[in-house]
């Protein structure tokens, strides 16, 4: 066995040779390897915000699904957008979107757009040929989300979007993960304000909770 010395100098130099590793478990040479690729296989679920819309997710947020989705958005590994497109078209088709149907992301705070440089949502749902379009806005900076219970988050994200013209459209909302529902539940009150018809939302992960939202198996 190579002493810890030799491990780490092994481990610089196969850095330098393979600059990228699996997004999932960290395996030098590919940026997602074959095993986390196929856990990335939907494994579709379905849960209801509190009025009853319907949130399709293609898997839960945890594991594999976790890791690599955090590696988008906080790792700057935007390649991932297409594995994870896969999944999210899943979600999206479960949730209705098709046809006449106007798939609209959940906006990007304009501070995680400042510390990204890109929309995790959109850039995901343009990924999965969804052809997402822009007409829900960031209208103020949102304070943090993690962290805070269901009610907190609930007043913590009110006010915070704003509609462009949707009077008369069929819309499915896409978002990356849905944790307590608040963001969604207001996007949905906002395009509904702006006379809009939501049908469904589609993300790609779920995030397992307990007592918070009835979670149903799709
Ligand atoms: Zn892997």
């Amino acid at each position: 066995m190579p002493s810890s010395h030799l491990r780490g100098a092994l481990a610089e130099a196969l850095s330098l040779v393979f600059p990228t590793w699996c997004a999932g478990c960290d395996l030098p040479g590919v940026p997602l390897c074959t095993d986390c690729a196929a856990a990335l296989a939907p494994d579709p679920r379905m849960r209801r915000l509190p009025d009853g819309l319907r949130v399709h997710s293609a898997f839960a947020f945890e594991g594999v699904a976790a890791r690599v989705i955090r590696a988008l958005k906080e790792e700057g590994r935007t390649p991932l957008a297409r594995p994870l497109g896969a999944a999210l078209r899943t979600a999206a088709q479960a949730a209705d979107a098709g046809g006449d149907v106007h798939v609209v992301p959940v906006p990007t705070s304009r501070a995680a757009l400042r510390r990204r440089g890109y929309r995790v949502a959109e850039l995901v749902a343009t990924r999965a040929g969804l052809a997402p379009e822009r007409l829900l806005v960031a209208a103020a900076p949102s304070a943090d989300q993690r962290g805070l219970g269901r009610a907190e988050r609930a007043g913590n994200v009110a006010g915070t979007m704003r509609a462009r013209r949707v009077a008369g459209l069929r819309i499915v909302l896409v978002d990356d993960v849905v944790t307590t529902g608040a963001t969604l539940a207001e996007a949905v009150r906002t395009l509904r304000d702006g006379g809009a018809d939501v049908l469904a939302a589609a993300t790609i992960a779920a995030t397992p909770l307990r007592g918070i939202i009835t979670a149903h198996r799709a």
